[in-house]
């Protein structure tokens, strides 16, 4: 069996601009620039090689030579579109370097020296895939596991293009009849699975991205940044679990801002919310990178550390003094910034409720005991429902009590 190379190249062509033509329309509806670059490389690579192939030969010297540096324009406006991808600028030196290498390369060898200028223009192909191929791998890295064809498929691409030169004598690339060769037929075909194949590479990772952000907003308390209820929960539980397979002790605190409803009342909402962001900072910059904190209410907050009681009663005596001392300032006036800390500590393996519970308990004793100021759980609950009955033992014997005015 034979096949037309021309016909293969113009077939190729038309795959890669329907790709082209629904990356750009996928790109501008969910306004992802990366796809609408690498469309847009798709739809000019594949109108050059197109042209080229049909007019091949009639189109004189100066044209051909135009088309074939446009293509090698659509190689670095993909490997820009996977640079795009992770947030990165448009490097437009990079785009436009390959294209005009090939340029000068055509305008300086001489048409006899073709095996040197096929060498050179399939070296710059490659490149553009190896150096997509870094990009893909460091997204890769970041974000997803077992996401091989990401690097895969352009390594691919770039060992078909290089195989011929590194070859060169074994397949006979520079001889004239290379171009009706077996491996041009090579080329074509892999050409198709390329694009198709990066392709479902880019689809896989916006697909990994969508799904991974809307992760993030359902866990992220939109207002201080910090994980919210959900999210500091799912993972204290994946901390408690390594801490205690470790065998290691976890302590954990409950922040509530002391009269935070006057806040609100006397300088507004706004300066309210300003005071919430305020103290998610003092918490951050007074824990480890390690340790979890996050909004779990209005104005309260929590944190899981991974240390004992005594620790995280040190950790939070500091974030309450740095809280204090932060010298608000609104209309003029200074707000007077408080909080009251509630810290529990177990042995491991202590679940984060129980945990919680007992902090609870502790942090109402320090709004009791005149707010700002830390109280420790002294003693550690076994299970919750021990915790529980005993709570509920406690406040019946606190109605008991005679109330004295
Ligand atoms: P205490 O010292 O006993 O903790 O007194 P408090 O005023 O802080 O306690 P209370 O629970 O009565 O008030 C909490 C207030 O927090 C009530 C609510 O309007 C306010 N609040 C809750 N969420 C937000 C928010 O997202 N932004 C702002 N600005 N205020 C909020
Ligand atoms: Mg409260
Ligand atoms: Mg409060």
């Amino acid at each position: 069996m034979s096949f037309d190379t021309s016909t293969l190249y113009v077939v190729a062509a038309m795959i890669t601009a329907m790709l082209g033509a629904m990356l750009v329309f996928f790109g501008r509806q969910e306004n992802i620039s990366a796809l609408k670059w690498w469309g847009s490389a798709y739809l000019i690579g594949s109108g050059s090689v197109a042209l080229w192939t049909i007019a091949g030969t009639r189109l004189g010297g100066p044209m051909s030579l135009a088309l074939t540096t446009i293509a090698f324009l659509s190689c670095g406006m993909v490997w820009n579109a996977s640079r795009v991808f992770h947030g990165r600028k448009a490097n437009w030196p990079g785009v436009v370097l390959g294209a005009i290498f090939w340029l000068a390369t055509m305008t300086t060898l001489l048409p006899s020296e073709a095996a040197l200028r096929l060498t050179i223009g399939a070296t710059i192909v490659a490149v553009y895939a190896a150096l997509t191929a870094g990009e893909l791998w460091n997204e890769r890295r970041r974000s997803m596991q077992r996401r091989w064809p990401t690097v895969a498929v352009p390594v691919m691409h770039g060992c078909v293009l290089m195989l011929p030169i590194l070859l060169g004598d074994l397949l006979r690339a520079h001889d004239e009849n290379f171009a009706h060769s077996i491996w041009v037929t090579v080329f074509a075909v892999e050409l198709v699975l390329y694009a198709i194949g990066t392709v479902f590479v880019i689809f896989m990772l916006v697909s990994d991205r969508t799904v991974a952000m809307h992760r993030n907003a359902a866990s992220t308390d939109p207002l201080t940044g910090l994980f919210n209820r959900r999210g500091f929960s799912e993972a204290c539980a994946r901390v408690i679990e390594r801490e205690a397979k470790a065998g290691r002790p976890v302590s954990v605190m409950i922040f509530d801002i002391d009269h935070f409803k006057g806040i609100n009342d006397r300088w507004g909402h706004p300066a309210g919310d300003e005071i919430l962001k305020l103290f998610a900072t003092v918490i951050a910059s007074n824990l480890r990178f390690s340790d979890l904190s996050g909004r779990i209410g209005g104005e309260e907050f929590a944190a899981l550390l991974s240390c004992s009681l005594e620790e995280g009663v040190l950790v939070a005596e500091r974030i309450r003094e740095a809280f204090e001392a932060s010298d608000i300032v609104v209309d003029d006036c200074k707000v007077d910034t408080t909080v009251s800390i509630g810290v529990a500590g177990g042995p491991a393996g202590t679940e984060l409720e129980v945990l919680l519970a007992a902090a609870d308990t502790v942090l109402y004793q320090a709004k009791r005991n005149g707010r700002n100021r830390v109280e420790a759980a002294e003693e550690m609950p076994l299970s919750l429902e021990h915790w529980r009955r005993k709570s509920a033992g406690l406040s019946a014997s606190e109605r008991q009590k005679p109330v004295s005015v």
